[in-house]
């Protein structure tokens, strides 16, 4: 099939960098610089079929420029992080949301997922269910809660569902 451009985007410190290294190597590496914007690709195979995937990480300048106008247009799916220990960085999605909406015309042929990582700091969280399907209506988006230091199969998940659905559009 058709290769599949994902872009990763929320705040500095909410995990864009753990998650993408963890659904490439199933491993945690948990310093990773955080300035840098890397572009992946990955070979691998979903529901029987092969699929190719690449994947920009991207670095949080928080000064709007963290993503462009050509990798928005770019992707077939954005995946939009926060942490769940950081409410700032849930809020921060609305702005990265609709700065992306508003490049796109084609907005229906764009897939959104909403990931909440750290959910191994369950104990820490800041942000309300209510909040996070009130999101999902809005935006459109599918939810998955993830976890890069403790859970390859939360990550996997993560992002299969995303390809999953931009497969589907
Ligand atoms: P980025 O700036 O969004 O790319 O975030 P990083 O991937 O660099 O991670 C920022 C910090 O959060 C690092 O200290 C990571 O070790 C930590 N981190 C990332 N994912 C998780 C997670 O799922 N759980 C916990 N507890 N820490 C995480
Ligand atoms: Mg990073």
């Amino acid at each position: 099939g058709k290769d599949i451009n994902i872009v990763v985007a929320g705040m500095k410190g909410v995990g864009k960098s753990a998650l993408t290294v963890r659904y490439l190597t199933r491993r945690f590496i948990g310093d990773y610089d955080s300035e840098m914007e890397a572009v992946y690709t990955h070979n691998t195979v979903l529901d029987g079929k092969s699929l190719t995937v690449h994947i920009l990480d991207t670095a949080w300048q928080g000064d709007g420029t963290e993503i462009k106008e050509d990798q928005i247009l770019w992707a077939d799916a954005i995946v939009l992080v926060y942490s769940i220990t950081d409410r700032t960085s849930f809020e921060k999605l609305r702005e990265i949301a609709d700065f992306v909406l508003s490049k796109r015309s084609d907005e229906t042929k764009l897939v959104m997922t909403l990931v909440s990582n750290k959910c191994d700091l369950i104990h820490m969280q800041k942000v309300s269910e209510v909040e996070v399907t009130q999101f999902c209506a809005e935006y459109n988006c599918l939810f998955f809660e993830a976890s890069a230091s403790e859970s390859s199969a939360s990550v996997l998940n993560a992002f299969n569902g995303t390809c999953r659905q931009v497969r589907l559009t």
